[in-house]
């Protein structure tokens, strides 16, 4: 048995929508292509594979630290069990205080006990714990990377999406706006558990790159409203009978034009995710319109080498060159061009990220790369800038003016992701 429909068939706001332009598939001479950049989205389904019947609500494993860190400091507001390495090594009825961690060698040390082991986990007998000055439900995993470690928030899926509305979401927005995010939300979060995550020790980050997630500080009455009213409900695409959830992806503000996945992801296309749908409700978004920004060439190398390797075959940054873009006029592809003839070709939306990773200068007002890339000397300038994030899928200011408008969650839903349908997952 399939799980029961909770909706009928959303509602199909338009028949076909303008196709991106196809990525360049055949390189310049000279150009070097290097597998790695384009390992993250090469081929990647949209569309899980794996059935959607699941007994119930699933448990997600997010990843608190984007980079491996020295020192953390953990609190439990309960009694605990501390484990390394598959055993307990330490135990309490009482809270747990401050306890700070680092590695030592091939030990972990919980303030003075020093204990062997990769792995060690935290687990409150009842309550939360918080890492630094956050709280968390679940547990957390400290996996040792080198003489670092990461941290990552085990916790079942429905008390993580409170953590994330409430990050993703202004606090005055409409209960409409948030429970339309929440089935959005709840579907990405589980498309990831069930095809990036298998194999890895975590399902999705807590910041833009996956989904904002604050943890239980972050939490609010009108997030857990919209999670418990939409409890399990995901957004599936299939025929009656094998539907299958997708990567349903949404961003902070389109620009006025709903993005193609393929703007990001190197994928079969599907109508949730084709894109073309205007979009002028986002028009209040202050980033709806902006620009220029410049950013100066040697940032731009730095942190794009930082991000991927292969650049540093550049030397220096002599230009960018946008070599496709999508029917309505936005680079996919890009060819760093160096000093010496050499060139890499970069998706636009994984430079953007890099150069925020990277922190180069200005990039911080590099809201999307919904925009015209002109070269200025020893800068690159981006003009005509339009919208906040990648713009597939949902938009998240044009949501909330929906609701304003009087649509409902679903009829949200199925302008964005058009085709789609609401099922119950669990
Ligand atoms: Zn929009």
């Amino acid at each position: 048995m399939f799980p029961r429909p909770t909706t009928a068939r959303l509602r199909r706001s338009r028949a076909t929508g303008p196709q991106a332009a196809a990525p360049i598939a055949v390189l310049a001479a000279g150009t070097m292509l290097v597998a790695s950049l384009v390992a993250s989205c090469a081929r990647q389904r949209l569309v899980s594979q794996h059935p959607l019947r699941m007994s119930g609500v699933p448990t997600i494993r997010v990843r608190l630290t984007s980079q491996p860190i020295s020192i953390a400091t953990l609190t439990s507001s309960s009694g605990y069990r501390l484990w390394a390495d598959g055993r307990v090594v330490s135990e309490s009825a009482a809270a747990m205080p401050d306890t700070t961690v680092r590695r030592r060698g091939e030990h972990w040390l919980f303030n003075s006990l020093e204990v062997e082991g990769r792995q060690a986990m935290l687990e409150p007998l009842d309550g939360m714990l918080r890492a630094g000055r956050t709280f968390y439900r679940g547990r957390l995993h400290l996996l040792a990377e080198g003489d670092q470690f990461i941290l990552v928030n085990h916790l079942d899926l429905e008390s993580y999406l409170a953590g994330v509305l409430a990050k993703e979401l202004y606090p005055y927005w409409s209960p409409t706006t948030y429970r339309a995010l929440a089935i959005a939300a709840r579907t990405f979060a589980l498309y990831h558990i069930k095809t990036t995550g298998v194999g890895r020790d975590f399902d999705v980050g807590d910041d833009q790159a996956s989904q904002v997630y604050g943890g239980a500080s972050a939490e609010t009455e009108k997030a857990w409203q919209a999670v418990q009213a939409t409890h399990g409900q995901v957004l599936t695409f299939g025929l009656s009978g094998q539907e299958r959830i997708f990567m349903a992806q949404y961003s902070a503000c389109c620009g006025g034009t709903v993005n193609a996945a393929s703007v990001i992801r190197d994928a079969p296309g599907i109508a949730p995710l084709e894109g073309g749908q205007a979009c002028t409700d986002c028009r209040y978004c202050p980033r709806y319109r902006w620009g220029p920004v410049r950013v100066a060439k040697n940032d731009i190398y730095r942190a794009a080498a930082a991000a991927y390797p292969a650049v540093t075959s550049l030397g220096s940054l002599a230009s960018i060159k946008t070599v496709a873009v999508t029917a309505y006029d936005r680079p996919v592809w890009l060819d760093l061009v160096g000093a010496n003839g050499r060139s890499v070709r970069l998706r636009a939306e994984d430079l953007r990220l890099a150069l925020l990773r990277g922190g180069a200068g200005g990039s911080r007002q590099l809201n999307s790369m919904n925009c015209r890339i002109v070269d200025a000397g020893g800068a690159v300038e981006f003009t005509d800038g339009r919208g906040f994030g990648h713009g597939v899928g949902l938009c998240q200011w044009g949501a909330q003016a929906k609701a304003d408008q009087g649509w409902t969650a679903e009829e949200i839903l199925g302008f964005y992701y058009p085709g789609a349908t609401i099922l119950s997952a669990y």
